[in-house]
């Protein structure tokens, strides 16, 4: 048991999953149900285990900017706290004037990413779309452009009756390098139909990821979790997850996030710091196939991001600059973070700090 020794094992289920983690062997599905039942230091200690094979003691950041174009939505999930109809007085639209604006001040103060998700308004055409990208790429030719959701994507295909593939080369060709994880949510119809019963489904997502990575764009992967799903769904999610990767290899990092309950219809509880941390280290130890797992400090809060540091997670995310969508739904984290901030709370992990750019190539490393 090298690496393990200290583990307190209760029987010979612990045993087997401890063999399979020493030999680098993949645990199945009833073994990462099962791990939900055992206690965090024994899963959180799998998890680092792997993580360290993977990522040695380094973790990852990156100077980045999200920019949310709109909040108008068509889509209504109910588990939403952002997206708003048109006539909401909440509702907005970010000109492109500003949405340059934005880039500029951000790439002055040394972003390398932006991160572009929004909602589905009625009246965005195709082009709008595909504009957006164009100019940002035209001004800012340097600037990495991770944009659109497997949900966004779908409804362009919709307007403009264009293949998922179409699209993706449109978008490709516009400037985009990387898509986003979310819209994933839960993968399970049954779920779906409670939270997000309208936009994309499970099997679409997967769809329009599959056609990404086959077109040579990476795409990160996201599971909403701690609404109403049961165990065994998050199980599922992640299994679809690991089957994906295997046919394409064409996820970057894998992003549990938290559900935040406030101003929305679904409402809820939030989830527990015990289950944040187990779902990160659960995620670590199950998708053997993806090389990187984020704490994504917006949704866990930067105290427990920076603990899943040592239950598995390899990442923080990014500055960010300017958060809108877990913050309509009442987290309390704050908006943006400066980069010495996210150094200090890897090095309060016992990490090295690593700053990346989208495709996990080290800019910079804090070594001693
Ligand atoms: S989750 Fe996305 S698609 Fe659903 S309502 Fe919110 S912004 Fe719209």
């Amino acid at each position: 048991m090298k690496g393990l020794e200290n583990l307190k094992l209760r029987g010979r289920r612990d045993e087997e999953i401890v063999e399979k983690v020493l030999k680098g062997e993949r645990i199945d599905e009833g073994e990462a149900l099962y791990l939900y039942s055992r206690d965090l230091t024994f899963v959180g200690a799998l998890a680092e285990f792997i993580n360290f094979k993977k990522n040695q003691n380094y973790a990852y950041f990156i100077v980045n900017r999200q920019i949310n174009p709109t909040n108008i939505c068509i889509y209504g999930c109910t588990f939403c706290s952002f997206g708003v109809k048109a006539s909401d007085s909440r509702a907005y639209e970010l000109s492109l004037t500003e949405i340059l604006k934005k880039v500029e001040d951000s790439y002055k103060n040394g972003a390398k990413e932006v991160h572009i998700v929004g909602g589905v308004p009625p009246h965005w055409k195709y082009d709008d779309y595909i504009n957006l990208i164009r100019r940002i790429k035209e001004e800012f030719p340097q600037i990495l452009i991770k944009a659109y959701t497997a949900v966004e994507i779908k409804y362009m295909a919709q307007i403009s009756k264009k293949s998922y593939e179409e699209v993706l080369r449109d978008l490709k060709e516009a400037g985009v390098c990387a898509l986003p994880g979310g819209g994933a949510e839960i993968f399970s119809e049954r779920v779906r139909r409670i939270i997000a019963p309208y936009k994309a489904s499970g099997e679409e997502y997967l769809q329009i990821h599959e056609v990404a990575h086959k077109l040579g764009i990476p795409t990160n992967a996201t599971m909403l979790y701690g609404h109403v799903e049961t165990l065994e769904e998050r199980i599922e999610h992640l299994k679809l997850l690991r089957e994906l990767q295997d046919r394409t290899g064409g996820f970057q990092v894998f992003i549990p996030l938290a559900y935040w309950p406030y101003n929305n219809r679904l409402g809820g509880e939030r989830t527990s710091p015990v289950d944040d941390l187990k779902t990160v280290a659960i995620a670590r130890i199950y998708l053997d196939n993806f090389k990187h797992v984020k704490a994504y400090w917006i949704t866990l809060g930067e105290r427990i991001a920076t603990l899943a540091l040592n239950f598995g997670a390899d990442d923080l995310d990014g500055t960010i600059e300017e958060e809108k969508i877990v913050h309509s739904a009442g987290t309390k984290s704050a908006v943006r973070q400066a980069k010495e901030r996210l150094i200090r709370m890897i090095r309060e992990a016992g990490k090295i700090p690593v700053e990346r750019d989208t495709f996990y190539n080290p800019l910079k490393v804090w070594e001693g």
